[in-house]
């Protein structure tokens, strides 16, 4: 840290993202992306991106308002326009989110890494409220709070998913407190909180192009709520960078909106790949919550999540491990393709055979 680094953010400790190696023998299931490449459309878009008419000149600045964008979002949900903002991933509307609403924030003790970062450098008083024994979100924990609350649904990284029932009834429980409901993982077996938006006026969903729409080198998210709260939102996005988003992720994103089959194939394929992986990981005798994301949290009896980890990694597989309570005898274990997760079934069989 220079001398120069201010002194109210000493504290800081950035967030860690998963691996990104450059090696290409690895099978990578750490990071939670999509195994499959973006629709043909994006594809084909982005091959023909110096003439596509679909995408401004790349001399000129992007559309400021992201309109195009914006419009084939609220076509797809069935809102209206200024019902949605657009940024640079999910991870930058969350930023926006943190410093435009509110002095205190809670979120789950165990959830997606970025909210107690996003607090501290916003300087929020943030109340961490533990998962169940079962390492579940409870509802009860989240009624009449004081402040904005996050809550990532499907949850990361365990995949569990509340149902709109327990969302009602937390949004119902804090009429006063922004609730933001971070859907990144809601299509891969969740119901999105989109349907409850004209019963509450104090929820805001955060949505992402990263994992089911497979654009995560695109940096594409966005977020829908009241037209006062999106205003808000607009009004931190601009007095910041209000180009945040690049001409070519606007045009992939709407492109990729446009293939709903190939969208809805994709997600099965992995919806379909985890389950059966789910079944085959627990017959080596792996405990596993139940998920409704594109991954899954699982833990072995007598190997701890950091011996998985190392584990796999010297077979060349690599998995998301967090070395902290109480999750420390877990690994997620992002869903690839069919071969991926076969291959890495058979490398935990080594692993266990050796091992154990
Ligand atoms: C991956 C993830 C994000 C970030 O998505 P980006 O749009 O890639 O920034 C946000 N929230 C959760 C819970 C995630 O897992």
């Amino acid at each position: 840290m220079s001398r120069f680094f201010r002194e109210g953010l000493s504290k800081l400790s950035a967030y860690t993202p998963g691996e990104q190696p450059m090696e290409t023998n690895l099978i990578k299931l750490n990071t939670n992306e999509n195994p499959y490449p973006p629709a043909p459309a994006v594809r084909e878009l982005i091959s023909k991106a110096s003439s596509a008419s679909a995408l401004r000149p790349l001399n000129r600045y992007p559309e400021p308002d992201c309109g195009a964008l914006v419009s084939a979002l609220a076509g797809y949900h069935g809102v209206s326009r200024d019902m949605i903002a657009v940024g640079n991933g999910s991870d930058e509307i969350l930023a926006f989110a943190f410093i435009a609403f509110g002095a205190k924030a809670n979120a789950p003790e165990v959830s997606y890494g970025f909210y107690p970062v996003f607090g501290e450098m916003f300087s929020k008083t943030l109340n961490q409220i533990p998962l169940n024994p079962a390492l579940e979100i409870d509802p009860a924990d989240y009624m009449g709070l004081d402040g904005t609350i996050v809550i990532a649904n499907p949850n990361a990284p365990t995949g569990t998913v509340l149902g709109l029932e327990d969302i009602s009834s937390i949004l119902g429980a804090n009429k006063s407190n922004l609730v933001i409901v971070d859907e990144a993982y809601i299509d891969f077996g969740g119901r999105s909180a989109i349907e409850l938006l004209a019963g509450y006026d104090n929820l805001m969903i955060i949505r992402t192009f990263s994992k089911s729409r497979s654009l995560a080198g695109l940096r594409i998210g966005y977020a829908v709520g009241s037209a006062d709260i999106i205003a808000d939102i607009n009004k931190i996005k601009f007095s910041f960078n209000p180009y945040s988003l690049d001409s070519l992720a606007m045009a992939a994103a709407a492109a990729s909106l446009k293939d709903e089959e190939y969208f809805e194939e994709t997600v099965r394929r992995i919806m379909n790949t985890r389950d059966d992986f789910a079944d085959k990981l627990s017959e080596l005798g792996f405990t596993l919550l139940p998920s409704a994301a594109n991954f899954v949290f699982a833990r072995h009896g007598r190997l701890s999540g950091g011996e998985c980890h190392r584990l796999l990694r010297e077979k060349n597989i690599l998995v998301r491990y967090f070395d902290k309570e109480p999750i420390k005898d877990y690994i997620r274990i992002t869903i690839g393709t069919d071969e991926e997760m076969k291959a890495m079934l058979k490398a935990t069989k080594e692993i266990l055979n050796e091992n154990i």
